[in-house]
Parts: structure tokens; sequence; C-alpha cells
């Protein structure tokens, strides 16, 4: 059997294939725009497409397919054969430059929010050379960034590539200012932890409402739920540890640096992490990683559930995006660095996420906001809606100390003077201890652990390099130039930390009292996706998108569109759902047992009248009650559906979802499961809570 070594990658046209099949003019080229950003030229594109097409048709692939990540949040891909006529009757196989560079996918059915209307159906998808081109079954997909004709992006690929350059020119001018003239790139980097759920094929196609929605919209807790803590890190059972080492195996084929695996907090859940690459890679990776979850798991006759709130009552999964900065050359620009100098330009980078966090709150809120993450934020098992940051004991230290001019105990009880003195280095020990914060300082990166398990993590990754961005722009545009730069920079951090002193909490997130105390201190509390999306377009954050061009405005229209619209879309089948399933299943159930209970009640009394029937009798009662109940919520859930088509817009038909939808929902949902809790197990429809949380 062929070891890790000498198979990760296998499937991955990357730079050990790159200089074994080009010229060394072509590789070199290529290499220059990979990693520079240099325009690349026709001419080595058709070399490079040679390439790639000999080298995949050795592979066994017959099809390409330009592999893109629309507004949908999951891949998009067409596949086109490289075969082509030849005269004899036979084929030859093709791939030009051209089709390497550009494709033109019939865009029509793809989401746009209005950007380009269906009659225009031309959409077209450019090539991505930081991304390597894979194979995945018998097609070599090229990475792409999707456009409207008009060049308006259509995807979430090219806002992140504008919000990584943003970051790189903004970062390399405050690296200048350092002294640093060696530094030709600077990149933000991510390593995404992705939270999931297991549970068994066959218990996962007897209900609706896993296979339409994703999670379950009836249910009543199991007598078991996460309460013994013995899952968390638990031994891995063999069925499960049969599907990581595939799982493993097929990621490490795509050159994915999938690293650790463990069992999470809630039984049937694990989680998955890779080791960290540029937020481009991280996060085509991470798309691919969760596509290969879900194959891999049928092959074992499981289904891999990557909803955020797939069951009530034990924790719901999330994604923990590690991010972090660091130039070409390696350096780290969130480590403390070893030198009083290097520490000051680390303090400013930090003061920049600072500012970024505080100012962009609701960016980053919104960037992670979906209706199935609405049920995980704030629920005591996940950050609240609330953004705020965490830094550890010292580190908060050390700002508290350049505040407040006061001495720091940490650094031989002198004042800190920027430039001066050394900081200590955090170790992760003083800084990864609290995990109920929103964004917290790992040592030398920061966790953001407000994404939902299914999100994409590009959003996320845009809103944050473009804040930072910005805050590294303001910096530099004020240093650039100033006469005595030491002063001017122990001045500019001083600033930052008076000036978002309220983002910064070092306390549990999870604590009601929290919650209070953020609200006195004037930070967004936007609960669900109804709430915030629409800030999107507020004033500042249009300007700020639009300055560093990662969106133009008709983009961020767009997408405020497009996010309420899934919002709405998928609460709705949700509803749409729970009403099948209450009229067809639940209430049928609860009513075939009532009948039977009571049919045998009828049969005891015909043989002794003197029988009382205590039991029957309340128990008949009690789930005529529910069945009642459900069905009069059911009718109300089906009037609230209707009515949203009287919404004079997406805002207003959210708004609906939020303050009508959903409360119904939840209605229906409680009457039923209280019935489930009556009813004889034989008789109720689906596999129940403890089938599902513990059947694998
Ligand atoms: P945990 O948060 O569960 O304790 P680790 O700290 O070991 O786990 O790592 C979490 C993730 O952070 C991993 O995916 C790791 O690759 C990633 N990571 C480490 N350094 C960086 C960095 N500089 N930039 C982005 N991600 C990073
Ligand atoms: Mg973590």
């Amino acid at each position: 059997m062929e070891t890790v070594k000498e198979y990760f990658g296998c499937n991955v046209f990357d730079d050990r294939e790159m200089k074994a099949n080009l010229p060394a003019k072509v590789y070199q080229s290529l290499k220059k725009t990979i990693d520079e950003g240099a325009t690349l030229d026709v001419s080595v594109a058709n070399i490079v497409a040679e390439a790639m097409k000999e080298w995949a048709l050795k592979k066994g692939a017959t099809h390409y397919t330009h592999w893109f990540q629309p507004l949908t949040g999951i891949t998009a891909e067409k596949h086109d054969s490289f075969i082509s006529p030849s005269p004899d009757g036979g084929v030859i196989m093709e791939f030009s430059g051209k089709e390497l560079i550009k494709g033109e996918p019939d865009a029509s059915s793809f989401p746009t929010g209005g950007i380009r209307a269906t009659f225009e159906a031309r959409g077209y998808t450019t090539w991505d050379p930081t991304s390597y081109a894979f194979i995945k079954g018998k097609t070599l997909c090229i990475p792409t960034a999707f456009c409207a004709y008009g060049g308006q992006a259509l995807d979430k690929k090219t806002p992140l590539l504008r919000s990584m350059e943003a970051l790189n020119t903004q970062a390399l001018r405050i690296l200048r200012l350092f002294g640093n003239d060696t530094a030709k790139r600077v990149t933000s980097s991510v390593g995404p932890e992705q939270e999931y759920f297991l549970i068994t094929k066959e218990m996962y196609d007897k209900r609706l409402d896993l296979r339409m929605s994703g999670r379950t919209l009836f249910g009543a807790k199991a007598p078991k739920g996460q309460e013994m803590d013995d899952h968390y890190f638990g031994i891995i059972k063999p069925r499960v540890q049969a599907y990581m080492e595939e799982l493993n195996r097929e990621l490490w084929k795509l050159g994915i640096l999938a690293k650790t695996e463990h069992n999470e907090v809630a039984p049937s859940q694990h989680e998955l992490a890779p080791i960290y690459t540029t937020t481009n890679v991280g996060t085509d990776h991470n798309q691919l990683t969760m596509e290969i979850m879900q194959k891999i798991a049928l092959k074992h006759g499981l289904v891999c559930l990557l909803h955020e709130k797939p069951f009530a009552g034990v924790n719901g999964s999330g994604k923990h995006n590690n991010w972090s900065i660091s130039t070409d050359e390696g350096q780290n620009l969130l480590s403390p660095g070893a030198t009083p100098y290097e520490n000051a330009q680390f303090l400013l980078f930090l003061c920049a996420v600072i500012k970024a966090v505080d100012d962009y709150q609701d960016l980053l809120r919104l960037s992670v906001a979906t209706a199935g993450n609405d049920h995980r934020l704030g629920a005591n098992e996940a950050p609240p809606a609330v953004v705020s940051m965490f830094l550890g004991d010292e580190l908060q230290g050390v700002l508290d100390a350049i505040e407040n001019d006061t001495p720091y105990a940490g650094a031989e009880k002198t004042k800190i003077q920027l430039g001066v003195d050394v900081l200590p280095l955090f170790s992760r020990d003083t800084t990864d201890r609290n995990r109920t914060s929103p964004f917290a300082f790992t040592g030398n990166k920061f966790e953001f652990r407000m994404l939902g398990s299914s999100n994409s993590i590009a959003c996320a990754n845009i809103m944050l390099n473009a804040a930072v961005a910005e805050s590294l722009k303001i910096y530099a545009d004020r240093l650039e130039g100033v006469g005595d730069f030491e002063t001017a920079l122990h001045e500019m951090i001083k600033k930052t930390i008076k000036d978002h002193k309220r983002i910064m909490f070092n306390g549990n997130g999870y604590d009601d009292a929290w919650i209070a105390e953020a609200e006195k201190r004037g930070l967004s509390n936007y609960k669900t996706t109804a709430d915030c999306m629409p800030h999107l377009l507020d004033e500042k954050n249009v300007k700020m998108l639009t300055s560093h061009k990662v969106f133009t405005i008709e983009e961020m229209q767009s997408r405020t569109e497009i996010m309420l619209e899934n919002y709405c879309k998928s609460v709705t089948i949700e509803a749409n759902t729970m009403i099948q399933m209450a009229k067809t299943q639940i209430i049928p159930a609860i009513e075939k047992y009532a009948m039977d209970v009571a049919a045998g009640a009828n049969t005891k009394k015909q043989l002794n009248s003197s029988i009382a029937c205590g039991y029957e009798s309340s128990l008949v009662s009690k789930l005529s009650e529910y069945s009642d109940q459900a069905y009069v919520q059911t009718a109300e859930l089906e009037k609230a559906v209707a009515e949203l088509s009287e919404a004079k817009d997406i805002i207003e038909e959210s708004a609906m979802i939020r303050d009508i939808v959903l409360p119904k929902m939840e209605a229906l949902r409680s009457s039923c499961d209280a019935a489930e809790e009556l009813t004889a197990k034989s008789y109720w429809p689906f596999p129940t809570y403890s089938d599902l949380l513990f059947g694998v």
C-alpha cells in the first residue's frame, strides 16, 4: 500500500507537477502570477493547458470543468469532455489556453440578486491560478471566479481575492514604515475547524425533515444528551474511525491538509481541522472538504449533517475560522516578535484588528448569518450574536498599561515604551482559555468562532480582510511622512486602545450579564439574519468595502437580497416540511394510537364493565388534546406561509419569517414533541432522537 507521503496531492496539479511538466520559462512565469499576482500571458496559458490536460488524461480524466462558488454557498461545476472530432472519424483530446482561462456557463439559474436579468444568461468564469487545479472523479477541476457579463462578481471567490489584495496593499505600506523593504506580499491565512454530525443513512431516509432541510424539525429530547460530557474527545467508534480514515485519504489525495479529528461535545458529533493555508486556498479546500465528507459518509451507510443545528437540546455545529496574516518571507504579523521593534509592529497589527472588529462588528456578524446559524448564536453553546474580542490577561495587561501610561507588571515594572521594551511572548496557555468568545486571540492568530458549520468561510474572511485593510490604511495614511515616527505610533496605538476598549471582553460570553453589559457599551446585538443582513448596506459599510474595491455597491445590494432570500426560502421549506409531516405522519400516528388505546379500553369494559380504564381515558384525552392543537397550529402555520406572498419586499418578508413563521413553527413543534412522549414507540412514524443520536 502506498504511504501517505507517496499519495498526498496525487490528484492535484500542484507545484511539483508544474515544475515537472512545464518548460522552465513557463513555470517561472506562472509562478510569478501565483506568488505575486502578475497577469498571465496567453501563450503561457496554452502551454499550461496542454500540460494540465496530458497530466489529467494520464490520471484517467475525460472531462474538465470550471469549478466555482456561486452565491448558493455551495460549489458548481459543468463538465465538458476533452474530445474533439478528428477527420478520420475518431477523436483527439483537446484543451486550449482559452478554455483554461475563460468559460461561459449558462448562468441564468444562479442567484444574482437582480444584477443580471435571467434573459441575459451569460456569465463567465475565469481561472484562478492561485488555487491548484485538481481531479475529482474523472474530471479535471479548475478553480475559477464567476462574474456577470458586466464584470460584477456573482460568486464568493472574486471578493475574497479582492479583499486579500486590499489587505496586501495596506499591510505592505505598514511594513515599509517599519523598514521592511524586502517583503513582496502579505497574505491572510486560515485554518477552519469543521464540526459535523454522522447518523445512519437508514434513519436519515425515514425523516422528511432531515432530507428536506438538513435538521430535525420535530423530536422530543432523548433521555440522554451531552450532560455526561462523555463524548468530547471520547473513543472513536470503529465505524466512525473507518469513515475518518477514508475521508483523510481522499482529502490528502486532493492536497488538503486534514490534520486533527476528534469527537465533539454532542453525541454523534465530530470535528475535522486542517493545517492552515491562504484564505483563498483554505476556502476552496473547505468547500471540497464539506463535499467529500458527505460523499464518503454515504459509502459507509452514513449521512454527514453539516447543518448548524440538526438537533434541538444538544450542541449544534460551528466552524472556527483561525485567521492570521503573514508575509511571503514567513513572518506572522500577529505573532509577538523577539525584538522591541518587532513588538511595536505586532502591536500595531493587533490594534488594526481590534479597530476592525469594533468598527465592523456588524459586517462580521452578518458574514455568518444564515437561518441555520441563528439557532446557535446566543444559545449558550456558541458565542452570542454580540461580537466581542478576547485577548487574554497578559496581552490585555499590556494594552491597559499602554493606554494608561502605567507600569506593566510583566515587563520589569516599567512603563511600556514602544520600540524600547520587549513584550512577553504570549503562550497559547494564557490566550486560549476563553472558549466563549466570538473572536479570541490565540497566541499568534485570531479564532473567529461565530461561523456556522455549513457556511462558506469566504464571507467571514472577506469582511475580516477588508476591515483590517481599512484600519491599516488609516494608520498608514497617518504615519507616512510623519516627523517623529515612534511618538506618532505610540499615540496611535494608545488612541486605538482607548477608542475601542468596548469591544474587548475577557469574561464569560455565554453569561446573560454580558449581553446587558454589551448593550451598555453600545455593541450591536443582531439576533437573527433578518436583523443584521440589511446593515450590509449601511453607509459606512458601503464606503469601506467599495473604497477597497472589494465590492461595488451593486454587488452589495445583490448580496443583501440573496442572503435574505436564502433565509426566507430555507425557513419556508422548513415550514412546508413541518406542515406535511404534521398532517400526513404525526397527527395520523397520534390518532391511530389514541384510537387503539380507546378500542382497548372498550374491549376491557366489554369483558368487565367495572374496569375504570382511568389510564386509557386520561391518555386518550391528552393525545386528543395534542392532536387538536397540532391540527390548529398546522393550519395557522399554513396561513402564515401563504401570507408571505403579500410582503412588499424581501426585508418585510424576512421580518414576517422572524416574527410570525418561526414562532408558529416552534408552537407546532412543541405540541408534536409532547405527543411523542406519550405515544408508544412502535406507532411513531419516524426515528426518534435516541435512535438518531445513538444509532451509529
Ligand atoms: P484548537 O483551536 O482546537 O486548539 P489549534 O490551535 O491546534 O486547535 O489549531 C486550530 C487551527 O488553527 C488549525 O487549523 C491550525 O492550522 C490553525 N492555525 C495555526 N496557525 C495559524 C495561522 N497562522 N493562521 C491561520 N490559522 C492557523
Ligand atoms: Mg478551536
